[in-house]
């Protein structure tokens, strides 16, 4: 189902079809052109999950951490972004998260942006985000209703039927990020 994607094309395919989590350590990596370990592994497993390819996934990477020298980016995060695709160590390909894993695992700390917003985030953060994406008031309060009773996926999946007005069908609830988008581009091929 996946096609593949290159770097220069990120921007615009998280922009219009990622779900928040993505979205999210997306925003932080352009803001703070770098991102902390649980993110880039989050992050980074979930673009090669969209069809971005080691070499792409390389080229991204280096362009984004954009105040790092290049010797530095060779010997510190290079290997890790092979590393995920199987390239070395262990020579395992890493799968992208699933949304229970996000969930439930490895909880982001202060300064780190992985993780899932809807279980994550502050009531205020999570509604000052979601109405700086231009989300009604109505439709910010279903969602918070659901992440007040801790129904994080309705909440995402709620998330995906209010920004997709255009699809008539009823979808299963999200269960990985990787599905999102895929619905996400199939909604608006
Ligand atoms: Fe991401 Fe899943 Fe959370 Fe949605 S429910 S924001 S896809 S982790």
């Amino acid at each position: 189902a996946t096609g593949s994607i290159t770097a220069k094309d990120v921007d615009s395919f998280i922009h219009h079809h990622a779900p928040l989590c993505m979205r999210n350590l997306h925003d932080s990596l352009r803001a703070d052109k770098h991102l902390k370990h649980g993110g880039r592994l989050q992050y980074g497993l979930f673009l090669k999950g969209i069809g971005l390819s080691v070499e792409e996934a390389l080229i991204f990477w280096r362009q984004a951490f954009s105040n790092m020298s290049d010797d530095k980016f060779q010997k510190e995060y290079a290997y890790n972004i092979r590393y995920n695709y199987g390239l070395e160590g262990r020579r395992v390909s890493y799968n992208p998260y699933s949304c229970t894993k996000i969930i439930t695992s490895n909880p982001p700390s202060s300064g780190e942006n992985h993780g899932c917003p809807f279980r994550h985030f502050s009531h205020n953060n999570l509604e000052a985000r979601l109405r700086k994406d231009n989300i009604s008031g109505s439709h910010v309060d279903e969602i918070l209703a659901l992440v007040r009773n801790k129904h994080y996926q309705l909440a995402c999946t709620k998330h995906f039927e209010i920004t997709h007005p255009q699809n008539k069908e009823k979808i299963d609830n999200i269960e990985h990020p990787n599905t999102y988008y895929e619905l996400s581009k199939q909604i608006a091929e």
